[in-house]
């Protein structure tokens, strides 16, 4: 894991002044990576990081600068249409980028006169998916999700025995994976009502599921796990996940082969990915409560222990059509915290994904699951918050929601603060939802 430095101290400026500001989700501190180009431009997408309310081009800072080699092969291969040559380089180089960016964008630096002019504001942006994913895989490491939703079907005995031994996860669909902003149709399928036959219809219970989703940096070769002890050399960072669900689609398909058309329509991914060296001052311990059984040994180690988890903020907010006809602004739909919600770390899930000797490849993608908290306002999805829809909430402005209905757009958000660390957040993923195509 990583160690502080001189990026993390919380006194440093940039020259950008919105970055200073102390409620920006992208101070100098974080320094997240997207591929971005100027909306409707034409110009090709490009690397860039975040620095408040502004983008600097990666590229744009290699040739304002004279960076040290690392850093300069690191900006090379940050300076495409993905990041997934940097990804693949691993942590020295990302380490010696940050600290290159860092030391470009604090104020007193002599790259400024270079580099205000390349800056291109947020607002004037346009994105693409921050990696080609190849391979994406879906866990299930929110325990009170798991337990509230297994409730929902079964009363007595919420979570199935494996749950406390076995990271569950599943292997999920790339082609579909947008990114946030992008709008979400409403999927088709087979949905199965009171009749013996089913019918092809529109979802009605269209769902978001809050999730963080694992961006992969170096893989591992076929047949070679990855040991937990060094499990988080291989994660490049962290993103918002929104995994799309129908929840009248997937009951009907969902045996015995698992989820599938209720999964692969879309699945949205922030913009922005915060790196894991940005996230260092906020790692927790994890630990299993009184009575809970103690992970395999493969799956522990005493650094995971120690400061295996992460403490991020989550929320989810809903704006509806009306809404924001009305101009209102958006309504928090649930507040939460990853390091509450989920019973596995990340360096548990790379390193369970491996362990049959799986490879994993740069860009590849691991969701973390639904993250709900503990108490029933923390949940991560309308499935829980309206109990499968029986219980619909009501908004501020009188309508009621049990799942998601056209023209809604829906935002995930997350931020990490604590004593002594300047506050660092994960931008948004968004996505509105379209009608679905007509069924003949
Ligand atoms: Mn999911």
């Amino acid at each position: 894991m990583y160690a502080l430095n001189e990026t993390h101290d919380p006194a440093l400026r940039s020259w950008v002044g919105s970055a200073n500001s102390d409620d920006t989700d992208f101070p100098i501190q974080n320094l997240p990576f997207a591929i971005f180009r100027r909306r409707g431009s034409g110009e090709a997408f490009r690397a860039g990081v975040a620095i408040g309310d502004q983008i600097v081009g990666v590229g744009d800072v290699a040739a304002a600068e004279s960076l040290a080699l690392d850093a300069a092969a690191a900006a090379r291969a940050a300076d495409g249409e993905s990041l997934n040559a940097l990804m693949a380089m691993g942590r020295p180089a990302w380490s010696a980028l940050r600290l290159a960016l860092s030391r470009a964008l604090r104020q007193g630096s002599p790259a400024r006169a270079v580099l205000e002019p390349c800056l291109v504001p947020q607002a004037d942006a346009e994105y693409a998916l921050p990696a080609r994913i190849g391979d994406y895989s879906d866990f299930y490491i929110g325990i009170h999700h798991a337990t509230a939703v297994g409730k929902l079907f079964r009363p007595d005995n919420p979570l199935l025995p494996n749950y406390k031994w076995v990271p569950i996860g599943y292997h999920g669909r790339t082609s579909s994976i947008v990114v946030g902003g992008h709008p979400v149709r409403r999927p088709v399928g087979q949905i199965k009502g009171s009749t013996e036959a089913p019918v092809l219809g529109p979802s009605r219970k269209l769902d978001y599921e809050l999730e963080l989703g694992l961006l992969i940096g170096p893989g591992n070769a076929l047949g070679e796990p990855i040991p937990i002890e060094t499990a988080e050399d291989h994660l490049f960072g962290i993103g918002l996940f929104n995994d799309w669900s129908a929840r009248d689609i997937q009951p009907w398909e969902y045996q015995p082969l698992g989820p599938f058309l209720a999964k692969n329509f879309s699945s949205s991914l922030s913009p922005w990915v915060v790196t894991a060296e940005a996230l260092a001052p906020f790692r927790a311990p994890f630990v299993r409560a009184a009575g809970e059984p103690e992970p395999l040994a493969y799956l522990d180690s005493a650094e995971n222990r120690d400061r295996g988890a992460f403490d991020i903020q989550l929320e989810a907010w809903l704006r509806t059509e009306a809404m924001r006809t009305a101009d209102r602004p958006a309504v928090c739909l649930s507040r939460g915290n990853a390091r509450d919600a989920a019973f596995w770390t990340p360096a548990q899930l790379i390193a369970h994904h491996t362990v049959g000797g799986c490879n994993l490849r740069p860009g590849d993608l691991l969701g973390s699951g639904t993250l709900s908290g503990r108490r029933p306002e923390e949940a991560g999805s309308l499935l829980e918050l309206s109990q499968g829809g029986t219980r619909p909430i009501t908004l501020p402005n009188g309508e009621t929601r049990g799942f998601l209905e056209d023209g809604d757009t829906l935002t995930l958000r997350a931020w990490c603060q604590r004593e002594g660390a300047r506050r660092i957040g994960f931008g948004e993923c968004s996505g509105t939802i379209i009608a679905a195509r007509s069924v003949a």
